[in-house]
């Protein structure tokens, strides 16, 4: 089961939220702390958005409160952890960050 990214405040790690989905539309975050970080051990946040996850893919539809380079290495860890446990068949479009 995918879990959403979090990011931390203080280093800007990217690491699993502890918050599971599984086919889910239109599933907004907002204000969803995570942590501790892996690596620092402060707090991380699961950018707020608007997140769709089918099957073990996760698209960010729309965000406001993170820059695209962030979101664009939230897609990255996406997609290397979707790779190591999934087939290369279920890559899923790129995460969409902007137009909203
Ligand atoms: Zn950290």
């Amino acid at each position: 089961m995918p879990e959403l990214p979090a990011i931390c405040r203080t280093c800007g790690t990217v690491f699993g939220s502890g918050l599971d989905a599984n086919n889910v539309k239109n599933l907004t975050i907002t204000n969803y702390r995570a942590g501790p970080c892996p690596k620092c051990g402060g707090v991380g946040e699961i950018p707020d958005g608007v997140y769709e996850v089918i099957g073990q893919a996760i698209n960010v539809l729309t965000s406001s409160s993170y820059s695209s380079a962030q979101l664009e290495r939230i897609a990255d860890v996406l997609r290397e952890s979707r790779q190591s446990r999934t087939e290369p068949s279920a890559r899923c479009r790129r995460a969409r960050t902007r137009g909203a």
